[in-house]
């Protein structure tokens, strides 16, 4: 569920409704019956996917409706086709925060800013979200699940 206004609890990891303010309305905690979820008013966590569509954008929510990057009025190719190619390794070297990089893999993500941004963003979405699982598996792991 990646609608716009709708975002994943840090809390409780269940979609939730955003307000206006891009925090999570107030919910019931799921583990405490009675109780407001921690979460309530928190920023969302942003969902990375699965996607199901082309993705149009390339940071969260990556499926979200909407147009994809398009050059400023009066942008001239180059410049257009120079900060296209920043923001798609941007979006790829964000996800790759603290990850060592050889120059092989700096190589291959050059290349790969050079595709369309929707074949970026599912890239990034997947390094996002196999980011966000060992995470889940650390959690899980420190939890003693
Ligand atoms: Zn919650």
């Amino acid at each position: 569920m990646n609608a716009p206004g709708r975002g994943v609890c840090i809390a409780c990891r269940r979609d939730r409704r955003v307000r206006a303010d891009g925090r999570i309305f107030a919910h019931a905690d799921p583990q405490t019956p009675g109780r407001s979820c921690p979460g309530s008013g928190e920023l969302p966590r942003p969902v990375y996917g699965p996607l199901h569509r082309e993705p149009r954008h390339l940071t969260a929510p990556f499926d979200a409706p909407g147009r994809s990057p398009q050059p400023y009025p009066g942008e001239g190719r180059e410049a257009w086709r120079v900060r296209a190619a920043a923001v798609r390794r941007a979006a790829l070297m964000q996800p790759l925060a603290d990850v060592e990089l050889g120059e092989f893999d700096v190589r291959i993500i050059e290349w790969l800013t050079g595709w369309e941004p929707s074949t970026v963003a599912t890239v990034a979405s997947w390094l996002h979200r196999a980011r966000e699982a060992g995470r889940a598996e650390a959690s899980a792991r420190r939890a003693g699940r």
